[in-house]
């Protein structure tokens, strides 16, 4: 992340107890200390264990304190800046993930009270390159990973089977034949997004009235000209592009173009299956998304470990979230 050290930044937030929990006199079992690098999560009437993390956000968090405290901004910049960004919401069904990725109402939205960080990044993005003035290109694309496949969710369901992830020498990791849609505003890039929302696979049961049954990936690719970046007097103090003079050459020919790449992921939530009472199909969609969820655990410590080892331009910036139910 531009200005950062570390590759991953790691967010908890805790959500507000629900009428069910109230009701049956249950009290919230985690806690902030440490100014917030450390939360506390009860076991029982005595101990309590503690795990760190790199800010820890109580219940009360509007979306638009999230947003600015969560430290996203700071990868947006990146970003904007050509880098690889990914945010992750990590935790339990139930515990506030799509509640904080997509917003209050399920859907996402542009300026609203209710958005969560998809909503409010795209007005950030948009807003941002109107004010360098520069024109721009912002591509998007929305998939979801459903019983271990992938599949497009810009495309008609006649026309969606699985999805095939390859590797490209120098690009890295893509999905082969994913469809992109331009999005010159953003308002065209909510709607793609809410149709993408509207293909999701969602199911009930006893620990959420509507789960989501898949990992749903949204992928903003920006590409901006480099050489009218840098004609913009003082680009070393916009966030994001402090570098850019650095690494390229003001007097070049050669016409080339910054393409950063923002990549949200609201996961699947993690499943006790005794509690969820899950069977038959339901049970064996659970078994899959505890199965990535656990491999996802080991990518993540992997990559925490190369901490300080490469170039941030060659490894995605990762930003999880892990949020400790309340039950
Ligand atoms: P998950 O995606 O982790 O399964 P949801 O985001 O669907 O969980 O949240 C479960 C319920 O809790 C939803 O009704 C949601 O509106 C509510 N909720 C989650 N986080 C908050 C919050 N920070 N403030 C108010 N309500 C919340």
């Amino acid at each position: 992340m531009a200005g950062v050290e570390e590759n991953i930044r790691v967010v908890v937030r805790s959500r507000p107890l629900n009428d069910k929990e109230r009701k049956a006199g249950e009290d919230s079992c985690v806690a902030r200390a440490n100014e917030g690098r450390e939360v506390q999560i009860r076991v029982n009437a005595r101990e309590a264990q503690a795990f760190r993390c790199d800010s820890m956000l109580m219940a009360e968090t509007t979306q638009e304190d999230f947003f600015n405290k969560s430290g996203i901004i700071n990868l947006l910049d990146s970003a904007l800046g050509g880098y690889r960004a990914c945010v992750f919401a990590f935790g339990q069904t139930g515990a506030g993930k799509t509640h904080t990725v997509i917003g209050g109402s399920t859907f996402v939205q542009s300026r609203h009270e209710d958005s969560g960080l998809m909503g409010r990044s795209f007005d950030y993005i948009y807003d941002k390159i109107e004010t360098l003035g520069i024109a721009f290109t912002i591509k998007v694309a929305c998939m979801e990973i459903y019983q271990e496949q992938l599949f497009d969710l810009l495309v008609t369901e006649k026309d969606r089977s699985p999805l095939a992830v390859r590797e490209h020498q120098t690009d890295g990791f893509f999905v082969e034949g994913c469809k992109l849609v331009v999005c010159p505003t953003v308002g065209e890039a909510v709607t793609a997004l809410n149709k993408a929302l509207k293909n999701r696979h969602v199911g009930a049961h006893q620990m959420n009235h509507r789960s989501n049954r898949s990992h749903f990936l949204t992928e903003v690719f920006i590409e901006l000209p480099a050489k009218e970046l840098l004609q913009i007097n003082n680009i070393q103090d916009v966030p994001g592009f402090e570098s850019l003079s650095d690494n390229m050459d003001a007097n070049s020919d050669r016409e080339y173009n910054l393409m950063g790449r923002v990549t949200f992921v609201d996961l699947a939530g993690s499943e006790r299956l005794k509690e969820t009472k899950s069977e038959g199909k339901t049970l064996q969609e659970a078994g899959n998304i505890n199965k990535s969820l656990y491999v996802l655990g080991k990518v993540i410590s992997g990559m925490s470990r190369k901490h300080g080892e490469q170039n941030h331009r060659d490894v995605s910036a990762g930003f999880v979230w892990t949020w400790h139910d309340v039950m």
